[in-house]
């Protein structure tokens, strides 16, 4: 085998983490923060009213409940019809998002949303180049607040309602590409869930959402990288304006990078009633925003080493030593099999020297990029997103709600928290075993060199460790272990079974352990234990069936819905 291409160094600083996430960690701002307005929320509400005037004749807006780089998210009362004042999100996206991804965001919340637990849209306000999404506002806890007061039962319903939401949307040919927590949203008390944020969906090949055949892939985007004007009415798209150049011949900065939709124009219409102004799109954009096309947008954090490599535009995979104290895993993915013939433009006479060392060779520098969705949170990507197969598909939502799950079952959130895509690999690796992630790599034509086996963790022993469930005598042992800050993280506690790899640092949710929820219907004081000293075989098996490292296999969630862990609820 030749193909080799590795690049990433140590130890650089980290490029994401799941805490420093676009949105808050778990979504909503501090309490403190919506208790006492602070002067900068109280700014950016007058400075939304002066963007939007028209938002000051409907609603009034109250506070900033999430704010990431991509969105800042208001709770507004508004009184819309006779009766009384409802409660409404007001998301406020940034100007610099491309208007095909708002749009596009807008369409999958319209056409799939409203019902089975996916949020739907009221209004949609637009002048010039910013945007508000109106949704009805849902109340919602932190999970890293609850995480460890729910009852098993309470985790059963969680899980069910989020494969409803997932299969509707996936119903559609949407792939949301953001699954977890801060996304999905829940309150408790009501019993009520809502799965948000499309700003990072892509579509399937058969999607039923028309303008997300316009953001399927990179490599879409690239072929469609041509400032052109997109004008949309209704269902119909036209296109015109010149011609771009080629992005693979302009020298990858990130000026460049962002420079395909520049001069795009769209114009969306929403029927005859369609108010401009009121939902429509109109606007001339000198950046675009970096969701779903953020391939390239993590060169600035990257390394030297790395930059080279990108701007060399020849690396078709990234490989790294991982970025462990110990330093005694490295990782190396490379194309195999049936990617060879798309992805190496390399000439087949040459053989590579690097294969199985840390070194990129001057070969395989040579190679043309592999082009890949990459977009989401590190800790909730399936192995095919991080080894950048461009074949990627719904079954990637199933594993992200395959690591919630994890974390509902162990009581750690974050569970993976990754600085790259090779350290996530490398965890999952810690749970999954080495040799059944390199297998089923394979499936999707990549070849992972690992430098140490792991075993296979038995998902139920983990989880009840991570636990502290004593399995022996079926007892909660965390309490006793005193506060969660003492307890070994999982690091720790894997680092001790497979000694020398670089593990999770998903911690124990302490802080949660004696808080109920914001709500004021459960207790403050109470975790419930209910249930959690008798999990069933069947919550490890559909845990299995989520994490299956091979998307083929993987289980959906129209399945999911149907497994005997959900037996005695209804559809
Ligand atoms: P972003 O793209 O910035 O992540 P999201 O759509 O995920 O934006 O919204 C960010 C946060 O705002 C969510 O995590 C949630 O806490 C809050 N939020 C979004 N929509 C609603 C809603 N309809 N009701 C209540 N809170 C919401
Ligand atoms: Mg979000």
């Amino acid at each position: 085998m030749m193909e080799a291409a590795l690049g990433i160094q140590m130890d650089e600083p980290m490029a994401f983490s799941p805490l420093c996430d676009r949105s808050q960690a778990d979504g909503s701002l501090k309490k403190y923060e919506q208790n006492f307005k602070l002067p900068g929320v109280k700014r950016d509400i007058e400075k939304l009213y002066e963007a939007i005037p028209q938002l000051g004749n409907v609603f009034k807006i109250k506070d900033k409940i999430g704010e990431g780089t991509f969105s800042s998210v208001y709770l507004a009362t508004a009184q819309l019809e006779v009766g009384p004042e409802e409660k409404i999100a007001l998301k406020h996206l940034i100007p610099t998002s491309h208007p095909i991804r708002i749009a596009a965001e807008l369409q999958c919340l319209t056409v799939a949303g409203g019902q089975d637990n996916v949020m739907g849209v009221k209004y949609c306000f637009r002048k010039n180049d910013h945007v508000v999404i109106a949704m009805p506002y849902l109340e919602h806890e932190s999970f890293l607040d609850i995480l460890n007061s729910l009852s098993f039962q309470e985790v059963r319903e969680y899980m069910f309602n989020l494969f409803k939401a997932l299969k509707r949307i996936h119903q559609f040919g949407i792939v949301h590409r953001d699954v977890k927590p801060s996304n999905f949203l829940y309150n408790r008390c009501l019993k009520k869930y809502a799965l948000v944020d499309f700003g990072l969906a892509q579509g399937t090949h058969d999607t039923k959402i028309e303008l997300l055949k316009l953001v399927q892939s990179e490599a879409q985007q690239q072929s469609f990288s041509q400032n052109k004007s997109h004008v949309i009415t209704g269902n119909k798209i036209s296109l015109s304006g010149p011609a771009p150049k080629d992005l693979n011949q302009q020298p990858i900065t990130k000026a460049s990078v962002k420079r395909p939709y520049t001069n795009a124009q769209i114009h969306i219409k929403q029927g005859k009633d369609g108010k401009e102004g009121s939902v429509g799109l109109s606007a001339q954009r000198s950046v675009f925003g970096e969701r779903n096309f953020n391939i390239h947008s993590s060169i600035s954090h990257e390394s030297p080493a790395v930059k080279l490599m990108k701007q060399s535009k020849t690396v078709d995979v990234l490989s790294r030593k991982l970025a462990t104290k110990k330093k005694t895993i490295s990782t190396k993915v490379i194309n195999s099999g049936v990617m060879r013939k798309t992805a190496s433009s390399c000439p087949s006479s040459l053989i590579c020297d690097c294969f199985a060392t840390d070194k990129v060779c001057s070969i395989c520098l040579s190679r043309r990029q592999q082009v890949a969705p990459r977009a989401g949170t590190p800790g909730f990507r399936a192995p095919e997103v991080l080894t950048k197969c461009p074949n990627q598909t719904t079954a990637i939502d199933m594993w992200s709600a395959g690591v919630i799950f994890l974390s509902l079952l162990s009581g750690r959130y974050p569970f993976y928290k990754a600085t790259d895509d090779l350290t996530a690999l490398a965890q999952i690796m810690t749970i999954r075993g080495s040799r059944e992630t390199i297998q089923a790599a394979k499936t999707f034509g990549k070849s992972i060199l690992c430098s140490k086996e792991v075993p296979a963790q038995d998902l139920r022993k983990l989880c009840e460790r991570l636990r502290g469930i004593d399995s022996k005598t079926s007892k909660l042992t965390s309490e006793i272990q005193g506060p969660a800050s003492h307890n070994p993280t999982l690091s720790e506690e894997i680092d001790h079974k497979a000694s020398h790899i670089h593990t999770p640092q998903a911690q124990h949710s302490g802080s949660s352990l004696h808080k109920g929820d914001s709500n004021g219907c459960f207790n403050e004081d109470t975790i419930n234990l209910e249930g959690w000293d008798e999990v069933p075989d069947d919550a490890y098996d559909l845990l299995d069936k989520l994490l299956d490292l091979n998307p083929a296999s993987r289980i959906t969630a129209a399945a999911a819905l149907l497994h005997p862990f959900f037996k005695d609820m209804n559809l």
